[in-house]
Parts: structure tokens; C-alpha cells; sequence
């Protein structure tokens, strides 16, 4: 890693230079800041064969990372599973169906993980020694985890009211966790005036544009563990609407150093719950501005953002790519997570019950073609999100320790509920 490869920071709207600070909006016109990289350089390195001798994490592409020194926090985040899900595949309809498996990510169960590695390697960097974050759930348990392990102190602020999964998991590591009164939107604006007041690094408050860039390790992973091939189509599950677009610049990265073929056609496809879906009706509508949720009320509280950051962003992206959006009930998501775990052996947060379930819709409207290639990204644990289930699935069944019970049981015929989502009218009508 070298510090000349990471030439500062930009704005996103009037293009204004600034150096590499802890700063995340733009002093004239309060745009968003984003990394710029010297792609030149990065090019002479960063090959298809100085990658083969590389560890499978996510610093592996650490040229497109904004560390300038080695990665202190974090280090064995990434390189998760991308599986070709033929199963599913076959209940949707479609011919090429792969799942980036981000429930599975190291330390803390959730993509988080590839956001929190940067910002808490740039806090190091830059000196801090107190960080924090405003969560939906999943930051907060990926920045306690990887926090403990650096020797930061970390205050975690939640809405009230998260799943416990969620607050045991942040709360096990010895950060400071506060619940506030409200939704993310309350929190977020808090986090900010906190990271003002204390001076203090809050990963998606001032130290945002180098945390977004974690994310787009889960656009290289894929490209690269298709064969260097980007998908024809990528579903994405959107809160802040930040994930989204840093797959898509990952493709358009490795497009650029000559890593993927041009020109890469990826349609970007954005899925939300309908009960906080404020860019999938952007993008619905066609309307040019997000409209904020003022009262999200949904089981995917992960993805909860009532006025996302990068809604704007997404949006605008999901157009210009050829894609689409929509959102889903929650009924609807825990057949999702259902099917899922029955056809593929993964059992998903809320958040990819969101994913599938948008990405059934999208099939059924013809948006998703049969025929192209479709990623889906996995990424959250459903053991962090059990509320959502209980009293959904059927329980065991309870039975005397005798072989004769058991005999009883499956020789009856009051067998186990049926209660598989394959098998419950989730069926896309099929053309494969
Ligand atoms: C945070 C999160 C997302 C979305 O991230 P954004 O970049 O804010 O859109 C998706 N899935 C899960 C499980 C998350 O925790
Ligand atoms: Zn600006």
C-alpha cells in the first residue's frame, strides 16, 4: 500500500478538491465527498496475476482502498462465498442465479464488516482513539467487534426497539451501546452533532468517505470470482443507498485497469421494504428528489433509513444502469427467507428476504431477464434477526424417548406442517 495512490477527496456535485481529512461533505455546497485514486498507478499493480498470490480478503485489491499505510483493523474481512444457487434458480425460473454470501462475513456476520475494516483503519490512521457510528443493527455489531479488536473505544447509538441479536451482539464487546428514542433518522442526526462535539470518528458520520469504499470489495469479489465476468444483473438491498452504487464503481474500477472486459453492462436492481422504501418509490415514480419516510415500520429494520444519505445517488444510478426498484411487505419477506433456507441452505437476515423477494418480483415483471446471469447479495445473518420468525415456523415436535413414538409420529399422518415456501405459491411461473 502506498500513500500516493490515494490522491483525496472530491465532491460529489461541484467537484471541489479537498485533502485527506475527516470530512464527509462538501463546504460550498454540503455535497457528498468521495476517495479519488490514481488509477495509473494502481494499473502497474494491481494484475490478474499479482492477485492469484494474494490472500482471499478483502485487501487483496487494497489499490482501490483508501489506507495509505497497511490495514490495522480488520484484516481478515472479506472473501466470502460467491455460490451458484441452482436450486433457487429453478424455483425462480432463471438460468444463471449466483448468491454473494455476506451472512458469513468475518468478525460480525454482515457485509458491515467491509465498511467498518476501512473507516477503523482510517481512524487509526488519523489518529483517533474513540469511534462510533449511528446503526440500524449491523454497524453497530461490526464496529464493536472490530473496535475491540483494535483497542478503540466505541460508542454504538440504535433506535430503540432493534432485535436483540442485534444489541447482545454489539453489547458482548464492550461497547458503549445507547439506545435512542426514535428512529435512524433521530440517531443520525445526533451521531453528527456527537462526531462535532467530541471530535471523535464516527464511521458513517465524518469518516463516510472512506468507510463507502469498503463496500466496493463486494463488487471486486464478485467480478473476480465469476472468472473477471460482471454479472447482467445485480439486486442489491438499499438503506442508505450507499452499497448499491460502490458495486457498480467496483465493475467500473476493474473496468478501467483493464480487469473486466468493456464495456460492463451490469443492470443495478435496488430492493427496500415497502415499509421504508423511500428509493424504490423515487425510482417507481420517477420523481428527480427522495421523498423521506417519516415513520418507518418494517421487519427489516436493517434497512430502515427513512432519508437515505445516498438515495439520490442510488436512484440516479438504478436509471442510468437500465434497472429497477421495488419493495416488498413483510409477509412477503419471510416467505423469502424461508425459500431461501429450503432451497439453498442459507438462513438470511430480513434483509435477504428483502433482496429475493424484490428479486422475484422483478423476474415476474419481466425487469430481470430469464436469460442473463443475476447476482443477489446476501448480507446479513438471520441468527441476528429471529424475531422476525418466531411463531412463523412450525415448531418441533415433542415426543417420548421410545422408537414406538417415533414410529408413531412418522407412520402417522399428522406429520410435520407443511410450511414450505417453495411448495406455498412463491413458484414463478417457469420457463426454464
Ligand atoms: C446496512 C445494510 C445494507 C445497506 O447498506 P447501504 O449501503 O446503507 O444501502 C444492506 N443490508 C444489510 C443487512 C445492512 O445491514
Ligand atoms: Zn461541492
Amino acid at each position: 500500500m502506498s500513500a500516493e495512490l490515494v490522491t483525496g477527496l472530491q465532491c460529489r456535485l461541484c467537484g471541489k478538491r479537498y485533502p485527506k481529512e475527516a470530512l464527509n461533505f462538501c463546504t460550498e455546497d454540503f455535497g457528498p465527498l468521495e476517495v479519488t485514486y490514481d488509477y495509473e498507478a494502481a494499473a502497474r499493480t494491481l494484475t490478474r496475476s499479482a492477485l492469484a498470490a494474494r490472500p482471499r480478503t478483502m485487501w487483496r485489491y487494497h489499490e482501490l482502498l483508501p489506507i495509505d499505510g497497511e490495514p490495522t483493523v480488520g484484516q481478515h474481512v472479506g472473501g466470502t462465498p460467491l455460490i451458484r444457487a441452482d436450486r433457487l434458480a429453478r424455483v425462480l425460473g432463471v438460468r444463471e442465479l449466483y448468491l454473494k454470501n455476506d451472512a458469513v462475513n468475518h468478525p460480525s456476520l454482515s457485509f458491515k464488516d467491509r465498511v467498518v475494516a476501512v473507516a477503523l483503519s482510517k481512524a487509526v490512521e488519523l489518529g483517533f482513539q474513540t469511534v462510533g457510528c449511528a446503526s440500524t443493527g449491523n454497524l453497530a455489531g461490526s464496529v464493536a467487534a472490530n473496535a475491540a479488536a483494535a483497542g478503540l473505544e466505541a460508542y454504538v447509538l440504535i433506535p430503540d426497539g432493534l432485535e436483540q441479536g442485534k444489541v447482545l451482539g454489539a453489547t458482548i464487546y464492550g461497547a458503549r451501546v445507547i439506545a435512542v428514542q426514535g428512529n435512524y433518522d433521530h440517531v443520525n442526526r445526533l451521531c453528527s452533532q456527537i462526531a462535532f462535539r467530541y471530535g471523535w470518528g464516527f464511521v458513517n458520520v465524518n469518516l463516510r468517505p472512506y468507510y463507502a469504499e469498503g463496500s466496493k470489495s463486494m463488487g471486486f469479489e464478485i467480478a473476480e470470482d465469476l472468472g473477471w465476468r460482471a454479472p447482467d444483473h445485480v439486486v442489491a438491498p438499499m438503506a442508505g443507498g450507499s452499497l448499491i452504487g460502490k458495486i457498480h464503481k467496483a465493475f467500473q474500477e476493474f473496468e478501467r485497469l483493464d480487469l473486466l472486459e468493456a464495456p460492463v453492462r451490469t443492470r443495478m436492481f435496488g430492493a427496500q421494504a415497502t415499509g421504508c422504501n423511500p428509493i424504490s418509490a423515487t425510482v417507481k415514480s420517477g420523481a428527480s428528489k427522495v421523498k423521506p419516510i417519516r415513520h418507518p415500520d418494517t421487519i427489516a429494520k436493517s434497512l430502515a433509513i427513512g432519508d437515505p444519505a445516498d438515495g439520490y445517488f442510488a436512484s440516479k444510478l438504478i436509471g442510468e444502469t437500465g434497472g429497477w426498484s421495488e419493495d416488498v411487505d413483510d409477509e412477503t419477506i419471510v416467505d423469502a427467507m424461508t425459500l431461501l433456507a429450503e432451497t439453498e441452505g442459507i438462513w438470511a437476515e430480513t434483509a435477504g428476504g428483502v433482496t429475493l423477494a424484490v428479486a422475484i418480483k422483478l423476474i415476474e415483471q419481466g425487469k430481470i431477464d430469464r436469460d442473463g446471469s443475476t447476482v443477489l447479495c446476501i448480507t446479513g445473518n438471520g441468527l441476528k434477526t429471529q424475531e422476525a420468525l418466531i411463531g412463523r415456523l412450525a415448531k418441533p415436535v415433542v415426543i417420548e424417548p421410545t422408537l414406538e413414538a417415533f414410529e408413531n409420529l412418522v407412520e402417522s399422518h399428522a406429520l410435520w406442517p407443511m410450511v414450505s415456501a417453495a411448495g406455498a405459491g412463491v413458484l414463478v411461473g417457469s420457463s426454464a
